[in-house]
């Protein structure tokens, strides 16, 4: 068609320029970065569910995790196990939950790839990642498992 050839580049700078966490990441937003690496940046959620709630992010732009090219999963896992153990021994925390909101049904708001570290205290109040939904569904674990095979074994 008719497109400029650099649509889908100019729609990209649109979304990273109004992005907060690109924002973040830039140091055009105030934030409590507690790591600030070549490819991730960690700082504090400012809502958080317990003290030291992180937040994990790759410095360029993927709205979700699916978007992201699975090397670059793979550093930004990495650095999140890195700052989770730290901040788990800095603060005196029991354990941590790392998690990933992918997507608005499963609770995402900021369309910035992020993992949360959660550090878990005694009785905090909170559950495991078992507890964040509740829906059994009507099909057997082996029919669910015979439609998943097929998909996962594409490249
Ligand atoms: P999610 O629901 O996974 O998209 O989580 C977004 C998280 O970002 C929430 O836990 C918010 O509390 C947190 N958040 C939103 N704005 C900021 C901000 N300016 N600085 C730090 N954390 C933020
Ligand atoms: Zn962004």
């Amino acid at each position: 068609m008719g497109a400029p050839a650099d649509e889908g580049a100019e729609s990209e700078e649109r979304a990273v320029s109004g992005c907060l966490f690109c924002q973040i990441a830039r140091v055009e937003r105030p934030s409590h970065t507690i790591f600030a690496g070549d490819g991730a940046v960690a700082f504090l959620d400012i809502f958080p569910c317990t003290p030291g709630h992180t937040l994990v992010i790759p410095r360029q732009h993927y709205a979700t995790l699916s978007e992201m090219p699975a090397e670059e999963v793979g550093k930004l896992f990495q650095v999140a196990a890195m700052v989770a153990t730290k901040v788990q021994s800095a603060l005196g925390a029991a354990g941590f939950n790392l998690g990933i909101n992918n997507g608005k049904a499963a609770g995402q708001e900021v369309f910035h790839v992020h993992i949360h570290i959660i550090p878990r205290y005694a009785d905090d109040g909170g559950g495991s990642m078992k507890s964040v939904a509740h829906f059994k569904g009507k099909e057997s674990l082996e029919q669910i498992a015979a439609k998943l095979r097929p998909a996962l074994a594409q490249p």
